[in-house]
């Protein structure tokens, strides 16, 4: 037996392991795991281009817990490692200076940065008292031994050649005292699931109990009868879906997936996108676009990252577009440094290309549904709506992709894209400046009867319900040349869509001035201001109209953005309470000497003009009540 030092050059790397390792000790099973595939992985590629010949046999990776021994085992038939190569891959911990590593992640809390160091094997120390590492080299000739080594996690370790062995290597941890929670089954079968699943070698554990047909036999009902058959557990898929080659799969197998990632999801996926990139960068997956509806928060962190098949994550943040996290699916790349911070990811120019990439991809598919099947893309637009603003609103490139798809719906139900909308208003709807105005309502149910007025009036209304079409609107605004939006009750119908001809007054200024303190009485005016404007006489006496400009400040404010904004403090609702000075009703109340009368008719209008607008609430409302079931009398 031969005795050596760890070659590391601060006197102890495991107390270092320990600690930074600390909150995350379960994944020394995925890093061990990970080399016993690779081995395999190796082997078989050796074997492929026929660079070796030997009988490749049974290539199951086993893992065995003895809790009475206290041991964790895992067992691979892969290239194996001869004593040389443990010297050079297991004795030189590869990496320039444990101070430097030190020095680099003191401030980096959990996060697994072992793996990037190629400390993957030594994490195994986190968990054992004493790591035993047996191994045979598939190599054939001297100097291929078998061979023992092992260590107690202090620098010094042991090796010893070994009379017989087969090929591959089996690693025995120890456990030790403080992590006898990976001796229990399920612990173990909970940490295999998570990051194992889709590995591309067969991983067996313990065992199963299935059920199997006994031949010839059969109950009374004529069914055949079963036995009880214990075989051994196979924990993993190891041709996962994203693997496959696109023209061999189904939709079918696609919802069969979706159904298998997420368990819990009732609804199906509305369409997927299956990425395969070998150039300048390697990236497979499948992304599925999800029912988001409105409720952006509750979707997310549901894509997973794999690297080369092996689970890392499903917090992809950084690594994809935010506005992508709204996805889900698998994304497998061995290219994403997995094993770093993730403030480093932010910099990283391989994840700023993945991230570039997936973002045109899906740009991409987005416009050929809508090539291909216009009318299927326009029944799934409410779900995908809130997915593409987002996507525009976060990234110039996707709105440069997919502005001419987006669509905008009509109260009628009717969809355009920006292009025909414009067409489609153009005679209507363009003002006296040759801006065009496009009408919206964000409410069909409480602006009703605004959008009617607008609609008698040859006007289209859109319908922005949407959570994020507050920015939208702005968004719009800035991109689109000569065109504005306005809520359809943000002026009178007359002042909508300013045109040249306004209509004269029956009301002078003076009359109009003496009117006015009649309505303000009792009036709220810190939130209301009556002002008074020469509409058509069809139209209704008093509305309540919300400027658009103050409206919109308010609407940012209430979704938490706006910047500056957020100190001026709660801004009031500030309404219009516009007089139509020409409606036979209020001119005539300039002839009208009786003060109560008068006062009781204004009262009667504002008071039906808010409740259009669902302002009358409380005290007012009962008055009102009251009221007209004196005028009723
Ligand atoms: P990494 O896997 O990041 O290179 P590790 O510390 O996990 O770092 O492993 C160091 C090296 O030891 C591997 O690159 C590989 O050459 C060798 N090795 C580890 N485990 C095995 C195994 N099960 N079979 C063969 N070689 C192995």
């Amino acid at each position: 037996m031969q005795k050596g030092k760890i070659n590391v050059t601060t006197e102890n790397i495991f107390p270092v392991i320990k600690k930074f390792l600390y909150s995350d000790h379960e994944i020394f099973l995925r890093e061990l795991i990970s080399n016993a595939t690779d081995a395999t992985e190796k082997l078989k590629a050796l074997v492929r281009s026929g660079v070796s010949d030997i009988e490749l046999g049974d290539l199951t990776i086993k893992v065995e817990v003895d809790k009475k021994a206290k041991t964790l085992k895992i067992i691979d038939r892969g290239i194996g490692m001869t004593a040389e190569e443990i010297e050079k891959y297991i004795n030189q911990i590869a990496f320039s200076s444990a101070e430097e590593f030190v020095e680099k992640f003191k401030d980096v809390d959990n996060t697994n940065i072992i793996g990037h160091f190629g400390l993957g094997f030594y994490s195994s120390f986190m968990v054992a008292k004493n790591v035993e590492l047996i191994t045979k080299s598939y190599k054939k000739g001297p100097g291929t031994k078998a061979v023992k080594w092992e260590c107690d996690g202090s620098p010094e370790y042991t090796i010893e050649d070994l009379k017989t062995r087969d090929r591959g290597t089996e690693i025995v941890l120890h456990i030790a005292d403080d992590s006898v929670e990976f001796l229990e089954e399920d612990r173990v079968k909970g940490i295999l699931d998570k990051y194992c699943k889709f590995l591309p070698v067969e991983i067996e554990f313990g065992e199963e109990t299935t059920f199997e047909e006994i031949e010839g036999k059969k109950d009374k009902d004529g069914k055949p009868e079963t036995k009880e058959v214990k075989k051994p557990r196979i924990i993993n898929n190891t041709l996962p879906l994203w693997k496959k080659a696109p023209s061999d799969l189904k939709e079918e197998d696609y919802d069969n997936f979706y159904r298998e990632l997420y368990p819990m999801q009732m609804e199906k996926p509305l369409f997927h996108i299956h990425l395969n990139v070998d150039y300048p960068f390697n990236l497979t997956g499948i992304l599925y676009f999800p029912k988001v509806k409105k409720n952006i928060e509750v979707q997310r962190d549901k894509i997973q990252l794999f690297s080369n098949q092996v689970f890392i994550t499903d917090n992809v943040e950084n690594i994809v577009p935010e506005f992508l996290t709204l996805l889900h699916g698998v994304i497998d790349s061995p290219d994403i440094p997995l094993n770093v911070s993730r403030s480093y990811l932010q910099s990283d120019q391989n994840v700023k290309k993945i991230s570039n990439h997936i973002s045109k991809k899906v740009a991409d598919k987005l416009s050929d549904l809508f090539k291909d099947d216009r009318k299927s893309f326009e029944e799934k637009w409410d779900d995908i709506k809130v997915f593409i603003v987002y996507g525009m609103l976060s990234d110039d490139k996707f709105y440069e992709r997919t502005q001419k798809i987006v669509l905008l719906k009509n109260t009628e139900g009717k969809s355009f894209t920006t292009e025909e909308y414009s067409e489609h208003i153009k005679a209507a709807q363009t003002d006296k400046d040759n801006i065009k105005i496009v009408l919206y309502a964000n409410d069909a149910e409480s602006q009703y009867s605004y959008i009617e007025k607008a609609k008698e009036r040859g006007y289209d209304v859109l319908l922005l319900d949407g959570v994020l079409d507050n920015h939208f609107v702005d968004m719009m605004e800035r991109k689109l040349e000569k065109i504005r939006f306005v809520r359809v009750d943000a002026e009178s119908i007359d002042k909508l869509i300013a045109k040249e001809d306004t209509q004269v007054s029956k009301l002078t200024e003076d009359q109009q001035k003496e009117l006015q303190p009649i309505f303000e009485k009792d009036l709220d005016t810190q939130s209301f201001s009556v002002q008074f404007e020469s509409l058509s006489e069809t139209e209704d006496p008093v509305l309540i109209t919300q400027p658009e400009f103050m409206r919109r400040m308010k609407d940012m404010q209430a979704m938490g953005g706006g910047g500056q904004m957020a100190f001026m403090g709660d801004m009031p609702d500030s309404y219009n309470v516009v007089i139509n000075s020409n409606h036979p009703m209020v001119a005539s109340m300039i002839d009208d000497k009786d003060d109560e009368h008068k006062t009781k008719i204004a009262k009667q209008l504002v008071d039906l003009a808010k409740i259009s607008q669902g302002l009358l609430k409380g005290k007012d409302m009962s008055d009102f009540i009251k009221r007209s079931v004196d005028i009723i009398k």
